[in-house]
């Protein structure tokens, strides 16, 4: 598995995105595929390949991370009527890059 990931292009700004929210840890922005209408990412500038790679301390950034899918949520307007966080784990789970994302996405109904 390669050390980097197009991740790390949208981290250095090689590779252009739309940004939606960044401080020192992390990095969140808009899904290039969006599954709905509003759909962001949500990255840690450190690279952890896979949830399985996370450990105790990366607690805080873990919590981090999902605090701001709520508050971004929020922003957009769609926290009321509901969203969905997900993180995909490995080619099983359907993880594509290699670099721990959250996925937060609504705007829509969304089936189960
Ligand atoms: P996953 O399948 O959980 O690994 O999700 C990877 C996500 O990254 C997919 O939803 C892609 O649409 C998204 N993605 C891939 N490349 C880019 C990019 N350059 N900018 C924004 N999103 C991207």
């Amino acid at each position: 598995m390669s050390d980097t990931t197009i991740f790390d292009k949208i981290i250095s700004r090689e590779i252009p995105a739309d940004i939606v929210y960044e401080d020192d840890q992390i990095l969140a922005f808009k899904d290039i595929a969006p599954k709905a209408p509003v759909h962001y990412l949500i990255i840690p500038k450190q690279r952890i390949a896979t949830l399985n790679d996370a450990s105790q301390k990366d607690q805080a950034l873990l919590g981090h991370m999902m605090l701001t899918a709520s508050n971004l949520a929020a922003e957009a307007g769609i926290a009321e009527s509901g969203y969905r966080v997900q993180m995909n784990v490995n080619k099983g789970g359907g993880q594509v890059v290699f670099h721990i994302h959250l996925h937060m996405f609504g705007g829509r109904q969304l089936a189960e």
